[in-house]
């Protein structure tokens, strides 16, 4: 097994594209070292993209955040603009397992390794993030939603690897959260997580909304319906009824040891209409 470790995008691409076998990229290794030393992967060849700095950092871009791949949920948190301004993906980020856990695993490796129960990827989808592609040819751009297609299985193509996500522009009165549901108190895998991300009018009623499920379905979902089932009203008891009911209404589970199909369902109800008041909470005070 080859390590390399490349300072430019370009570099990495071409490693990435020109080696045949199984080639993987390695950010903060939370993932990846699990799965080499229990023989779930041999890699032919790793490249290890924190050297390259585009990967590392966190920038003010057009009004929004753009957050390199390879940042850690702990740099996340301490970023203070970005934790007031996204609370949500900020939070999300630092559920992933512990302190130590924390201080190396990334949003690039939560999301690429295609886990249906990745904390951050609700947080960033119904944040309305897009994640920047870097490849042997050159950059793209795509939605978080559609990075994902189901277990281990990715929009990327050979040499492809994320490079960074950008976070749009805040517009005044709005906010996001995200809230997770794990049979113990830490160290374990969702059950149930779920994203919520609104905007408020003067007036107090939600002109635009994004909702994301994480661990009901095979992929992590942008859940439409829910959304559409709370624009237009202050979220009043009968939008909450209608949320919880949309977001049951495309839960597809599994069944395992940590929740039956019927329990998920249900759960996902309850945390997405409970992130969507703590969203709101925190909308009406911006
Ligand atoms: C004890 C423990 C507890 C955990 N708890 C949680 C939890 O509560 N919630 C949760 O969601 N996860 C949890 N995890 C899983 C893991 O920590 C996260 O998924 C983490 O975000 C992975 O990030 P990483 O940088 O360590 O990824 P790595 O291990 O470096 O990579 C993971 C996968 O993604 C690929 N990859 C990494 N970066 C990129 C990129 N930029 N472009 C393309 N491919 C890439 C790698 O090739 C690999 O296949 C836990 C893991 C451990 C060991």
């Amino acid at each position: 097994m080859r390590y390399e470790a490349p300072e430019t995008v370009e570099g990495a691409a071409t490693l990435l594209a020109g080696t045949a076998g199984d080639v993987r990229v390695l950010a903060g290794g939370t993932d990846l070292l699990v799965q080499l030393r229990s023989d779930i992967v041999d890699p032919t060849l790793i490249v290890d993209i924190k050297k390259i700095a585009e990967t590392r950092r966190i920038t003010e871009e057009g009004g929004g955040f753009r957050i390199g791949a390879a940042v850690t949920g702990a740099e996340l948190k301490e970023h203070e603009r970005l934790k007031q301004v996204w609370p949500g993906v900020v939070e999300a980020a630092n559920l992933i397992g512990s302190t130590q856990v924390q201080g190396r695993a990334t949003l690039g490796g939560n999301l690429c390794n295609g886990s249906p129960a990745a904390d951050s990827v609700p947080a960033l989808i119904a944040a309305g993030a897009v994640a920047t592609l870097a490849g042997p040819k050159g950059r793209r751009d795509l939605a978080v939603e559609d990075v994902m297609l189901g277990p281990r299985k990715l929009a990327l193509t050979k040499g492809e690897f994320v490079l960074s996500f950008l976070l749009p522009p805040r517009p005044p009165r709005s906010a996001d959260a995200y809230l997770r549901f794990i049979p113990r108190t830490e160290m374990d895998i969702a059950v149930v997580g779920a994203g919520v991300n609104l905007t408020l009018d003067e007036a107090g009623t939600i002109t635009a909304a994004r909702v994301s499920l994480g661990a009901v379905a095979p992929r992590v979902l942008l859940v439409r319906e829910a959304a559409q089932a709370i624009v237009g009203s202050r979220l009043d008891k009968a939008a909450q009824d209608r949320l919880e009911a949309a977001a049951r209404a495309v839960c597809a589970p599994i069944d395992d040891k940590r929740g039956t199909v019927e329990f998920r369902i249900q759960v996902a109800g309850v945390l997405t209409r409970r992130a969507a008041l703590i969203a709101l909470d925190r909308a009406r005070t911006r």
